[in-house]
């Protein structure tokens, strides 16, 4: 990417929410829709990578959601940041959007919660929330979606088996919905597999291909 498209910013804070999974604070810089992402690095001799933004359209600062990658070129020097230090971001773009008040299911797992919190501390509406992790500290913002949804927010747990939870995988859900509503859209967010299979699925339970929205993290 052309350096004249990133922009000097500064870390306002850094928090490890999760066993290496880190929230990003930084100056507001733009405004920006929710579902948006920007590119993002702190070494301009670094490639910037891609994130989502998980802060609200009226929140004083930028937020991100993000994953260490042991190994990766970029996360390992995020997770050193400290205040004050120097970032290089992009103005915010992209079209995994809620333009409309249609009804609409949100479906993530992993990081791909972000934009979905995103919309919700925007005061987007969703009919439906899943939300797949295996352990309980991955249902990122959970109290967040829990206040602001109810009973809407389905946390579908694979693994432990806490009260509340649906057993099973987000996939395992959406099987056992006997009625499964066609003319709704459904908004995928997470890595490739998932939302490749939960779009299949979709689609074999007869959910028009036009009505099924992605973001893949890859
Ligand atoms: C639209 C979009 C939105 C995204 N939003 C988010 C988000 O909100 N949160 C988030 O956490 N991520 C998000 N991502 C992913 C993010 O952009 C980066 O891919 C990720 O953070 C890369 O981290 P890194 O630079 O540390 O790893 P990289 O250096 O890119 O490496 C990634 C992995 O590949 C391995 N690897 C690297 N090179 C090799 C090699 N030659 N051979 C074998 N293995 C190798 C590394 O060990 C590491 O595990 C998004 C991606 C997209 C496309």
């Amino acid at each position: 990417m052309d350096d004249q498209f990133l922009f000097s910013n500064n870390v306002i804070g850094l928090k490890e929410i999760a066993n290496e999974k880190y929230c990003l604070t930084f100056k507001k810089q733009f405004g920006y829709k929710a579902g948006q992402v920007v590119q993002l690095t702190c070494n301009r001799s670094i490639e910037p990578r891609l994130y989502s933004l998980c802060s609200g359209e009226f929140d004083q600062q930028m937020e991100i959601l993000f994953d260490l990658k042991l190994g990766g070129e970029l996360t390992p020097k995020l997770v050193e940041l400290n205040p004050g230090d120097r970032l290089y971001v992009s103005h915010p773009y992209g079209q995994f959007l809620r333009p409309t008040p249609e009804k609409m299911w949100w479906i993530a797992t992993g990081t791909g919660i972000a934009p979905f919190r995103s919309m919700m501390r925007s005061g987007y509406e969703a009919d439906k929330i899943l939300h797949g992790a295996r352990l309980e500290e991955q249902f990122y913002f959970s109290d967040e979606f829990k206040t602001a949804f109810g009973e809407k927010y389905v946390r579908c747990n694979s693994s432990t088996n806490e009260v509340g939870d649906f057993q099973g995988r987000v996939t395992n859900y959406i099987e056992s919905v006997k009625s499964l509503p066609k003319d709704i859209k459904y908004y995928l967010c997470g890595r490739s597999m998932m939302v490749v299979e939960v779009r299949d699925l979709l689609i074999a339970r007869g959910v028009p291909f036009e009505n099924i929205l992605s973001e893949i993290f890859f």
